[in-house]
């Protein structure tokens, strides 16, 4: 009885011109500057721009040295060392209301909790912890010089850097240039990017299927991912597998946009076709990159715009452009620190990995019962199964050198979500 072979061997997809991911990342990196164009824009609508100036305090915060505590502003002086101290109160400082007397010694003044410090007084004592009669309280030991004081300039000082450009301003950073009486920023131009899918298989929302078809979904998921980092998005639809249409779309994309982003028709089969347009339009690279999923991808100039043809895969679309995209937009966006948030834990599963690659598996971080963060893989990590990175929260990234992972091994993770 004759025997066919027909299992798959790894040297299909073994490549020794393979470029590694952090090679990879070092050339995108080096192309990718900060587009120029700011604008000046409201307090609230600077939340998740990027800041284009450095800022400095304008004023001290808080502006005066006032009171952390509802009590009595008195000089340390006055403390009794042991036994009681009786004390005069002269009258009272509310926040906002200041008291404009000097508390002399022997005397005491009724503060508020962010009433200014009257000049004399060195220390607040909680009102739970004085006697009160009449115009009198009562003072214990236990206190002491300047306890219950916030000091002006304590938050900032006048001067001070507060925020450095190239951040992305947060809910606390609005905070905090409110705080400094800032109304208004100067922040980086928002970012234009134009994507489209490519694939004669593909039909947008709305259409009928035929046999064979399939809707688009990539198109959706980078909107998603585009949206969320706060750029301008076009949409440029499906665009046929033909020269025309295809030259036509990618010279529409490079006029209008500073990056543009299509998935599909970079693998082998359909490279030599979109090669030919993108190279007469432009300065292309096709990769292939040591890692899984998501191989194949190019990389270049059209314009003056940046290109990144991402493989068609709806997972291999999201994990090439949060591992590769992202960062180059954040840098074209002027941010400085574009770090990706990462840590370790121990995983739950054991993860099936080939040497040689480095490999972004789907992955659910969990506490166990002890309180302990873990993460476990998906099992289905097909570079077709969209469902598996939406019920993901976080990627595992498993380094270009090892092989499988065994339960309790601490794996590096990249969580989708943080606290801001
Ligand atoms: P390609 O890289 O063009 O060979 O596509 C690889 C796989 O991804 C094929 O199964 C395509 O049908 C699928 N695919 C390509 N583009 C999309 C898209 N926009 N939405 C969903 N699936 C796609
Ligand atoms: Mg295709």
């Amino acid at each position: 009885m004759s025997q066919i072979n027909i299992q798959p061997s790894c040297a299909d997809d073994f490549d020794p011109e393979s470029l590694s991911v952090r090679e990879a990342l070092q050339r995108i990196d080096n192309m990718a500057i900060p587009v120029t164009g700011y604008e000046r824009i409201a307090l609230r609508s600077a939340l998740g721009r990027v800041l284009a100036d450095t800022m400095t305090s304008p004023i001290n915060v808080p502006a005066h040295t006032n009171s952390a505590m509802d009590g009595y502003a008195m000089r340390a002086a006055d403390l009794p060392t042991e036994g009681v101290n009786e004390l005069t109160i002269i009258g009272t400082a509310l926040a906002g209301q200041p008291f404009y007397g000097a508390v002399e010694s022997g005397t005491a003044v009724r503060i508020m909790t962010g009433a200014v410090l009257p000049e004399g007084a060195d220390c607040v004592v909680m009102q739970e912890r004085v006697e009160l009669h009449d115009d009198r309280i009562r003072v214990g030991t236990g206190n002491k010089k300047g306890q219950n004081i916030r000091h002006a300039g304590e938050d900032l000082a006048k001067g001070d850097t507060v925020l450095e450009s190239g951040r992305v301003l947060t809910a606390a950073d609005l905070g905090v240039l409110a705080s400094l009486g800032i109304a208004e920023v100067r922040v980086w131009r928002r970012l234009r990017v134009a994507f489209f899918s490519t694939g004669d298989e593909l039909r947008s929302i709305g259409e009928p299927l035929e046999a064979g078809q399939i809707y688009d979904s990539n198109r959706y998921t980078l909107y998603g991912m585009l949206a969320r980092l706060g750029i301008d998005v076009i949409d440029m639809g499906v665009v046929r597998d033909q020269q025309e249409a295809l030259r036509q779309a990618f010279h529409e994309a490079a006029r209008n946009a500073d990056a543009i982003i299509t998935s599909g028709g970079v693998s082998v089969g359909e490279a030599d076709f979109v090669k030919n347009i993108l190279t007469d339009l432009g300065q292309v690279s096709f990769w292939k990159i040591a890692m899984k999923p998501g191989r194949p991808m190019a990389f270049g100039q059209i314009g003056n715009a940046m290109f990144f043809g991402l493989p068609g895969n709806p997972v291999s679309v999201m994990v090439t452009f949060y591992e590769f995209v992202q960062p180059a937009l954040r840098r074209m966006m002027g941010q400085t620190h574009i770090d990706t948030v990462t840590f370790k834990v121990p995983c739950a599963t054991r993860l099936r990995k080939r040497a040689g690659r480095t490999e972004f598996q789907r992955g659910i971080l969990e506490r166990q019962g002890d309180g302990s963060l873990w993460v476990r893989g998906m099992g289905y990590q097909g570079s077709g199964i969209l469902s598996a990175m939406s019920q993901a929260n976080c990627i595992i990234v498993l380094p270009e050198e090892g092989g499988s992972v065994e339960v309790g091994t601490l794996v590096e993770v990249q969580p989708f979500e943080g606290l801001t």
